[in-house]
């Protein structure tokens, strides 16, 4: 049955033409491996220096300065920084942190080697980043810090943040894994909390390979993280605290960067900021082409707040089934990919609801790790969150195509993809049979996953 007004052929699932016709190219390639990255990396590994650490310190200090911190420590992925970002805070047993429960597990899941306790709050849905309105109301006296996450490239709202950690007295740690090079109200984010840890992964906006680092301006954390996985630079280490364990790793284990990433890092920092701008030029451009159009709401800073997302990773819209009539999620999607375009339902799942944090006892202290270092009469269900926006967003928002170039034809393709489906959305509810009821987040959702950076990618090419 074809509604009235509706041409039956023009859907391509439904056996029209495609939208998105033309050669993509290198579109979507990433990272932009150029010579001058081959020539710098051939020559730490002529030069046999794979190990050594002087090449990671120029990558280190480029980077600090570029952001003006004072200090910059390089490690060998993300999970690795964050570690010993926490450590560096003086985070340890009993101790509790605040991280919103969207994000990939690694913003808050390396608290447990420290015995500390996640505690999760829930998102904003506008900015999906962590609700400042749903932070307070947590903290306890245990509570050391809260954990920021600038999530899919929108910074959170530093503002209302930074002044609850004010006036509660925690530190703040930002996850910038996500949003490399973007602005809150004109300050690069990084540049906010007592301490920054970025991942460099290869699939993020600043992709260095297997890599992460860290950025404070306090010295105590930068030497504790030191302490803690950078055994070998231990003559960095000047406080009269610290300085009787000089030596050996103390808690953490070898934390260093591999200096082929290190070299290739060097690179991407000097090319990244002509890659950043127009990737936001062509975001830019294919939110503004679908701005109007019903069902769907592209995820990005109001216009005039000097607010920016940066390299744009894992790039987001809202989904208002509402307005299309209840059309799933997935339905929608399964129809925009159709047409040659990327369109990933889901983001990543709600950690509050995963066993590692409601049931596991990794350790074996004979209750859950997450209260097991607490006292004795706390009873796992005090730590249960029920959090509504995150455990239901699944169902709302989408990954779109990520261009790294602007190439207006190509983005115009992409949006006629999306404006096709919306405009012909009613002959796709005949058969929609509404796989999104088990995208709520709860155990057994079809739509997310645990990784936003493999969940994002698999429909790129
Ligand atoms: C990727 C990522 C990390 C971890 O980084 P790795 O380099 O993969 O270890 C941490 N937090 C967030 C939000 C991430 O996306």
């Amino acid at each position: 049955m074809v509604p009235e007004g509706q041409t039956k052929n023009e859907l391509s699932l439904l056996g029209g033409e495609k939208a998105v016709k033309s050669e993509q190219g290198d579109m979507f390639k990433w990272p932009i491996v150029t010579d001058q990255h081959e020539q710098a990396v051939l020559k730490v590994l002529r030069a046999g220096q794979m190990s050594g650490f002087e090449i990671t310190k120029e990558f280190e200090k480029k980077y600090a300065g570029m952001l003006g911190r004072k200090f910059g420590l390089a490690y060998h992925n993300g999970t690795a920084a964050i570690l010993g970002a926490m450590y560096g805070l003086g985070i340890g047993v009993g101790d509790e942190v605040i991280a919103p429960s969207l994000t990939y597990w690694a913003t808050v899941a390396p608290a447990y080697s420290l015995g500390a306790t996640p505690v999760f709050a829930d998102v904003d849905p506008e900015t999906i980043c962590i609700d400042p309105k749903d932070i307070e109301h947590r903290i306890t006296p245990r509570t050391k810090a809260i954990i920021v996450v600038h999530y899919a490239g929108m910074p959170a709202d530093m503002d209302a943040i930074m002044k609850i950690a004010a006036k509660h007295n925690l530190k703040i740690l930002e996850d910038c894994s996500h949003a490399h090079g973007a602005l809150y109200n004109g300050k690069e984010i990084g540049t906010f909390g007592d301490v920054a840890a970025f991942s460099l992964m290869t699939g993020k906006s600043l992709a260095v390979g297997e890599a992460g680092i860290l950025f404070t301006d306090d010295r105590k954390v930068y030497e504790r993280a030191l302490l803690f996985g950078h055994y070998i630079r231990h003559d960095e280490i000047t406080l009269k605290e610290l300085k009787p364990y000089i030596g050996l790793p103390c808690g953490g284990f070898k934390h260093r960067m591999h200096q082929l990433s290190s070299a290739f890092g060097l690179v991407q920092l000097e090319l990244y900021p002509r890659q950043m701008a127009e990737i936001d030029r062509a975001m830019n451009y294919f939110c503004d082409l679908l701005d109007d159009s019903a069902g769907i709401r592209p995820t990005r800073p109001p216009k005039g707040t000097n607010t920016t997302k940066g390299g744009w990773y894992f790039p987001l819209f809202k989904y208002v089934t509402e307005e299309l009539e209840g059309l799933s999620l997935s339905r929608f999607c399964e129809a925009v990919r159709a047409e040659g375009s990327t369109c990933n339902p889901g983001c990543n799942k709600p950690l509050h609801l995963h066993p590692l944090f409601t049931t596991m006892d990794v350790y074996g202290h004979g209750r859950p790790t997450r209260i097991a270092y607490l006292d004795e009469s706390v009873k796992i269900e005090q730590y249960i969150e029920t959090l509504p926006v995150a455990e239901d967003i699944n169902r709302r928002v989408f990954g779109v195509p990520w261009f790294k170039h602007y190439r207006p034809e190509i983005i115009e393709e992409h949006a006629n993809a999306y404006k096709k489906v919306v405009k012909n959305y009613r002959a796709l509810l005949v058969e929609d049979t509404d796989k999104d009821a088990e995208g709520s987040g709860k155990a057994g959702s079809q739509i997310g996953g645990y990784s936003s950076f493999f969940s994002n990618q698999k429909n790129l090419q």
